[in-house]
């Protein structure tokens, strides 16, 4: 029997670039004869013609599977939810946008029979995007590393293939609010990275702006990191030792010089700075606090409206 692989591919509101995606994996799949394919589609609420496309593509294609979710819930809960449906020996993550080029996957399929079990793709090049998105990333990426002993892979999407012993692992985070590029440096094994140009989407708009990119740069940090609330540990720390130095001073010189009323500026500058600090800080324990809120809510990841399983996977 031949390996079977999946390739696992989150959609929503892809019915634009449903057809060039088929198009080019399909074609893939074909000139690779010796390995059994599945085509995983997660449809993650879309609210346009996606759905329908997937069940007409799996009437026609034996390889392709669905898994329909009961309303959208992002990228991140589109991929588990695939991730749990998957039996195969491989898979492959992708995006429906083609901005992942399938060609690229016989190659991460060489380095898969040569032993690796997590061949990731690094981002020589980002065309379509902004500078801003660019260094905004750039400057992400550095931080996060800095706050932690994980080796994080930078200029890395979720575009990568993961061995089934890799995908059992994943399966075992059960995190609401999930970070799975911080999840496949998590779990470890054996990594290996290959280059490549990220093409600009082939059709349909990106579903990021620059609030969910902000609330996902915040959810990556404090779902991979403490280090945040040692900052700020540190930070009233060294605040503390200043101001009881400046205390010291200030009881010395009013003993030995008497009591003067000169210094309102110098004093709103401490209040204000004080306030400063103390706001941050609390906005960090909030941030914790809030997803010890929802952790301990242990709610279900996503719900299944349908599933329909390729007669290729079976
Ligand atoms: N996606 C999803 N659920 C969402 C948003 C996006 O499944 O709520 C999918 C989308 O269909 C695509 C992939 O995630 O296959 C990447 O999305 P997008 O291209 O919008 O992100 P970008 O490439 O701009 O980072
Ligand atoms: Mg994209």
């Amino acid at each position: 029997m031949s390996k079977t692989i999946t390739l696992l591919i989150p959609a929503y509101n892809e019915e634009a670039a449903l057809p060039h995606l088929y198009e080019r994996i399909s074609a893939l799949a074909d000139s690779t004869k010796n390995y059994s394919w599945e085509f995983l589609f997660v449809n993650d609420g879309s609210r346009d013609g996606t759905l329908d496309a997937l069940k007409q593509l799996a009437k026609k294609d034996e390889r392709v599977s669905y898994v329909n979710l009961s309303r959208n819930f992002g990228k991140e809960t589109a991929m588990i939810a695939g991730l749990d449906h998957i039996e195969s020996d491989a898979t492959v993550i992708i995006d429906a946008d083609l901005q992942d080029p399938p060609e690229l996957i016989p190659d991460m399929i060489k380095y898969w029979e040569e032993g690796y079990d997590d061949v990731y793709a690094k981002r020589k090049s980002r065309a379509g995007e902004t500078l801003l998105k660019k260094k905004t990333s750039e400057w992400f990426y550095k931080i996060l590393q800095r706050s932690t002993n994980i080796p994080i892979q930078v200029d890395t999407g979720d575009f990568r293939l993961l061995d089934q012993r890799c995908v059992l692992a994943l399966r075992e985070f059960r995190e609401s609010q999930r970070y799975t590029k911080g999840l496949f440096s998590w779990i470890g094994y054996k990594k290996k990275e290959i280059l490549y140009d990220r093409d600009p989407r082939v059709a349909g708009a990106t579903k990021w702006n620059y609030a969910k990119l902000i609330n996902f740069a915040i959810d990556g940090i404090t779902s991979f990191t403490t280090a945040p609330l040692r900052i700020a540990s540190i930070l009233g720390f060294v605040v503390s030792l200043f101001a009881f130095a400046y205390i010291i001073y200030l009881v010395v010189r009013t003993l030995l010089l008497g009591v003067d009323l000169a210094g309102y500026a110098s004093m709103m500058a401490v209040i204000l700075f004080l306030g400063g600090v103390q706001l941050i800080s609390l906005g960090i324990i909030g941030e914790y606090i809030a997803r010890i809120f929802n952790e301990t809510k242990q709610r279900p990841l996503y719900f299944v409206e349908e599933f329909h399983r390729a007669k290729s996977a079976k």
